[in-house]
């Protein structure tokens, strides 16, 4: 442990954002960068616990404490290695990674827990600005093959991990970039997609070889992957959305997130796309239905594409500002997450669950009177307001946000009282 008393001396801090009206017109990264010193501190905060509670928070077994202290005594590149020992791409979880690890630090128990997270992304960019992250390519070669069928994050740390081992690794991806949905689901504005291009760089040097608009299965045979390599590697993720089987979802102008998502990735990257299959919130009236991560993502991408409004729907009750008594340390807490995007504009609704959608005779999804239709969910008021404790005003307040909400929501929630009064 760096600093006895450095959990007394020193608050959380994390870096500041972009100014809103600012970074809402760009698609670069929101956080500003960290000094060192700020980073220094705050793995000063650290208690070295002997019983590393951020460790089974971890999914890779960070080997946290350790690098929280180099830091601290600002021996960086040894920090560098240390996070590399459990972590093939800290510069992606260091920016993208809930950090369940700081829901479960000791120090969260009473205190702001560490900024696991932040100090994690800073040890990584430091030594890639250093020149420290070069590439490893083995010693020896095994003279086995290894096939890895997809190239999101999985794919790519099984590849780098068994190319080290001295093995000819091909990875097969049958979109036309490396990536996964590091590459096409996740937004610039959270991962530059300049940070993934950095990786690959160092891959391709180690020695794994990429084939995009390989689909295997497809237009590249399974029967010739067998015979051509000792093993295969099914990295594939998961490309099923969840659906949500309500009347009217076949109307146009309802998407999954990741139809939308993707065609914006690709205008980052330049790519022309077919206007005819453009999907663009710019200047409609946009409903995100799904509250979480994913919901934010869109909900960020929309307020750059600048539209009218947007609303995001969530079908849970407004969750505890604080940690549940449902959730306690160290488990992952049920609270209110308010994501950057958040900030950024949009509204917010909570049980809401939609019950069919209507259209016009065109088959829209938006017509003058009717475009998606909801019930209010356990935590509401019948109108459709949140009830729970976290809104829990005085009368006054309550009163007048309820006729606020109101206003905002007539259009969208015109029946949200139907299954209401049927219920009474
Ligand atoms: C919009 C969105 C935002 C997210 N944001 C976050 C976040 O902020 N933080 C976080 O921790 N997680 C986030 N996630 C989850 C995270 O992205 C996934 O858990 C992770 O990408 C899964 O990695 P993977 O390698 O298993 O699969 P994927 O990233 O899905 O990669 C699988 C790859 O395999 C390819 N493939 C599939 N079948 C074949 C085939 N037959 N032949 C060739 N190639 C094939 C696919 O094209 C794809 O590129 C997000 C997910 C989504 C959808
Ligand atoms: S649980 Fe928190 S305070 Fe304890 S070792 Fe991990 S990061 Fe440090």
């Amino acid at each position: 442990m760096g600093k006895v008393t450095g959990f007394i001396e020193h608050s959380r801090d994390l870096p500041r954002r972009h100014q809103v009206t600012e970074r809402v017109n760009d698609w670069f990264e929101i956080y500003q960068d960290f000094p060192e010193t700020k980073v220094r501190q705050q793995g000063a905060r650290c208690m070295d616990c002997g019983v590393p509670f951020c460790h089974t928070g971890c999914p890779v077994n960070n080997i946290i404490p350790d690098w929280n202290d180099l830091v601290y005594r600002g021996r960086w590149k040894d920090a560098v290695r240390q996070l590399h020992a459990t972590n093939n791409f800290p510069e992606f979880t260091g920016r993208i990674c809930p950090a369940p690890c700081e829901a479960s630090c000791v120090l969260g128990i009473n205190q702001p827990p560490v900024a696991i997270k932040q100090i994690e992304k800073n040890i990584v960019e430091r030594g890639f600005e250093e020149g420290w992250i070069l590439p490893e390519p083995p010693r020896h070669q095994t003279g086995k093959k290894v096939a890895v069928i997809g190239s999101g994050p999985a794919g790519l740390a099984a590849a780098q991990q068994l190319c080290r081992a001295g093995h000819g690794v091909t990875v097969y991806e049958k979109a036309d970039r490396i990536g996964g949905l590091l590459r096409y689901g996740i937004p610039e504005f959270k991962l530059e997609k300049r940070i993934v291009d950095r990786r690959l760089r160092q891959m391709e040097a180690e020695g794994v070889r990429f084939v995009t608009n390989a689909h295997v299965g497809e237009n590249v045979e399974v029967e010739k992957l067998k015979r051509e390599y000792d093993a295969i590697v099914l990295a594939g993720g998961s490309e099923r959305p969840r659906d949500l089987i309500v009347p009217g979802r076949e109307l146009k102008g309802i998407h999954f997130a990741m139809e939308f998502l993707p065609q914006q990735n690709r205008r980052c990257e330049g790519d022309a796309l077919d206007p005819a299959w453009n999907i663009l919130a710019s200047g409609k009236r946009v409903i995100i239905i799904g509250g979480g991560d994913t919901g934010a993502d869109c909900l960020g991408t929309c307020h750059r594409q600048k539209p009218q409004s947007v609303h995001q729907f969530e079908i849970m009750p407004i969750p505890p500002n604080e940690r549940s008594p449902q959730t306690p340390w160290p488990l992952w807490p049920m609270q209110l997450r308010t994501e950057p995007a958040h900030e950024e504009g949009g509204t917010r609704d909570w049980s809401i669950a939609t019950t069919r959608l209507t259209g016009d005779e065109d088959g829209n999804v938006a017509d003058s009177r009717h475009r998606l239709h909801a019930r209010c969910g356990p935590g509401v008021d019948c109108d459709g307001f949140p009830r729970s404790g976290a809104q829990r005003h005085d009368r006054t307040t309550r009163n007048r946000a309820r006729s606020t909400w109101k206003r905002s929501n007539r259009r969208q929630l015109h029946d949200v009282h139907a299954r209401c009064l049927r219920d009474r």
